[in-house]
């Protein structure tokens, strides 16, 4: 495994991060052999969130337990001071450690987020606290907004920034590397595969880690994927022109017209789960599982038939998705 400086943090992290989510899918067993296995391939960064349910604890249960040249990442969505304070108590309770390497203010979206948490009493104020007082080590951000992150990398207060990259979300990444370069911010990579649509892992993670990223990080959820995302830590980065062709092939095959999964449009006010129902037609379209995404659409509460037509979710959704008539074509599919 390669590993990368993340930025002014100074930490050596692998190039193959591991993303936190998938893992709520498995039993704590199940993860504990997955989260073992990409310790023993070299896996050396791990990111979690407050919100991803217990996901954290199963983290926790092993990286405890191997803390030794292991950086752990998570992130809570509180905007207050004291919010901010009670949630760093409990992921560090919940993962049983005596400090957490990196704490990130989770997605701040949108203008009123950012002052909120930039303001006197805001969650900034709690994360520099938590590391005078030693029960943190660095402080980062997270978002998809890059004009936002750009300007929190400004500011000199955030020493790692966490955003979606890969080959079909490209939008002013560059600007934010550059911010990256000049104020020497670790660069952590969210939605490589951009929330599953891209098929070929490897192909997308060895375009992203040709930029100047610290560290990429896929979710995880079985050996076969640990194995398969780490070996590109230690393989080749640089594409073949044939590689290149398959890549612009997939990225054309997928277009711009499809969910990232960043759940910005929720909640709907009907209950319908967006997100959800596009992942379900990802699967029927893109994935030969359509009995079993259609089996999955069966169990779903609320369908899109529900929808009211409001445009209240298009409003909000950052790649301007026409998320009424995709969800119509979903339901065409899968009802
Ligand atoms: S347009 Fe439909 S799906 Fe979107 S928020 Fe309104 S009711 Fe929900
Ligand atoms: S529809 Fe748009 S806002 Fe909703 S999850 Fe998908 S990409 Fe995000």
């Amino acid at each position: 495994m390669r590993y990368r400086t993340l930025g002014r943090t100074g930490l050596k992290v692998s190039e193959i991060g591991f993303g936190g989510i998938p893992i709520q899918r498995i039993s704590l067993e199940e993860a504990g052999a997955v989260i073992n296995k990409a310790l023993d391939l070299g896996i050396n960064f791990f990111d979690t969130a407050r919100g991803y349910t217990d996901s954290e604890e199963k983290l926790g249960a092993v990286l405890r337990k191997r803390r030794d040249g292991v950086f752990i990442a998570t992130k809570s969505m509180a905007r207050t001071k004291e919010e901010m304070a009670a949630d760093i108590k409990k992921s560090l309770e919940t993962m049983g450690l005596d400090y957490i390497d990196l704490y990130q203010m989770h997605n701040v979206k949108d203008r009123e987020s950012l002052h909120q948490v930039l303001g006197k009493d805001g969650a900034l104020a709690a994360l520099k606290e938590a590391r005078e007082n030693g029960l943190i080590r660095h402080i980062g951000v997270t978002g998809h907004i890059k004009s936002l992150l750009i300007e929190l990398m400004k500011t000199g207060e955030v020493e790692t920034v966490q955003f979606p990259f890969n080959p079909v979300e490209t939008n002013d990444v560059r600007e934010v590397l550059e911010m990256a370069g000049k104020t020497d911010t670790g660069v952590i990579v969210m939605k490589p595969l951009a929330g599953g649509a891209f098929k070929n892992a490897t192909l997308s993670l060895r375009y992203i880690l040709e930029h100047p990223v610290s560290v990429v990080i896929p979710g995880m959820d079985s050996l076969e994927q640990v194995e398969e995302n780490a070996a590109v830590g230690s393989g080749p980065l640089q594409l073949s022109s044939e590689e290149r062709i398959a890549l612009e092939e997939e990225v054309a095959r997928l277009g711009t017209t499809f969910c990232r999964r960043c759940e910005y449009c929720q909640p709907c006010p009907q209950g319908i789960d967006i997100p959800m129902v596009f992942l379900l037609d990802g699967y029927y379209q893109r994935y030969d599982l359509k009995g079993w995404a259609r089996q999955r659409y069966e169990r779903m509460k609320v369908k899109p038939d529900a929808c009211l037509e409001c445009g209240e979710c298009e409003e909000r959704c950052p790649y301007s998705l026409p998320i009424r008539r995709m969800l119509k074509e979903a339901h065409t599919r899968l009802g």
